[in-house]
């Protein structure tokens, strides 16, 4: 990779989305690190469909910084099928306050994860392997996580069976969604209810990229009560019957 091309384009798409206070020196070379150890890791693991730089630059971190300003300070963060690190390695890099666990079912995306973090000396960052809705009924994680957010992993009724139970009563769950949000939210009414949330905020994102702007919502729920032992059901049971 050409740093000094990969610069040029950080500052330019960073600014464009008005985004200038990561436009620090020490952003900018850990960025580029992230990036250079993403796009050749993905050369042999298809860890991420975006293979160019301006992609990863807009489309991971960018996209993903939108919602980092939601996270309460020396929050214990974890980020629900993190796959190749997004949004762990954005939040991490411009967070050093929040203690994250990047969550994921897939051992080399996990493996990636927690190599790169030594790498980069990302101290904030740790990787765990296993299935959402089976670690959520271990005690070691179950109501533990101040935060736990989440980026195009399942659709917002499975997505908030699979979440909620990490959270502790009154924590944060963040939901990074696209132009289908509202859709998702009207049919996930009952598994609010059901699993002790309230929505906070339904923020509507642009990010831009060259003539192109695409819209996302990040949607901010808070628990307010704790979860009923029956939840998080099975794998089968979830996609059987969502909420
Ligand atoms: N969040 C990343 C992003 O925005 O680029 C990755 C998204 S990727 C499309 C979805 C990831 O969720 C995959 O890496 C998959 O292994 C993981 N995943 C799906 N279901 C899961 C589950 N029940 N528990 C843990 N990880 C899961």
């Amino acid at each position: 990779m050409n740093r000094d091309l990969f610069q040029a384009e950080y500052d330019r798409w960073f600014a464009k989305n008005g985004m200038t206070r990561f436009l620090s020196p020490e952003f900018r070379d850990r960025f580029a690190d992230l990036t250079e150890r993403l796009l050749s890791a993905n050369e042999q693991h298809n860890l991420t469909a975006i293979k160019d730089e301006r992609g990863v630059i807009v489309r991971h971190y960018i996209d993903c910084l939108t919602a980092v300003d939601g996270i309460p300070r020396g929050a214990s963060v974890l980020d629900v099928g993190s796959g190749g690190g997004m949004p762990s390695f954005p939040f991490a890099v411009c967070r050093p306050d929040l203690k994250i666990t990047a969550l994921d079912a897939t051992a080399k995306k996990t493996a990636f994860i927690a190599e790169t973090a030594a790498a980069l000396s990302l101290a904030n960052l740790v990787a765990l392997t296993g299935r959402a809705e089976e670690l959520g009924r271990e005690p070691a994680y179950r109501e533990r996580y101040d935060a736990v957010c989440a980026r195009a992993v399942a659709r917002l009724n499975v997505l908030l069976e699979w979440c909620a139970p990490f959270l502790k009563t009154g924590g944060l769950l963040i939901a990074l969604k696209g132009k289908n949000a509202e859709e998702e939210l009207a049919e996930a009414g009952h598994a609010v209810a059901e699993l002790g949330l309230t929505l906070l905020s339904a923020d509507p994102i642009t990010v831009y990229e060259g003539d192109e702007a695409f819209s996302r919502v990040n949607l901010v729920f808070r628990k307010i009560a704790p979860i009923s032992p029956k939840y998080p059901r099975s794998n089968a049971q979830i996609q059987k019957k969502p909420l």
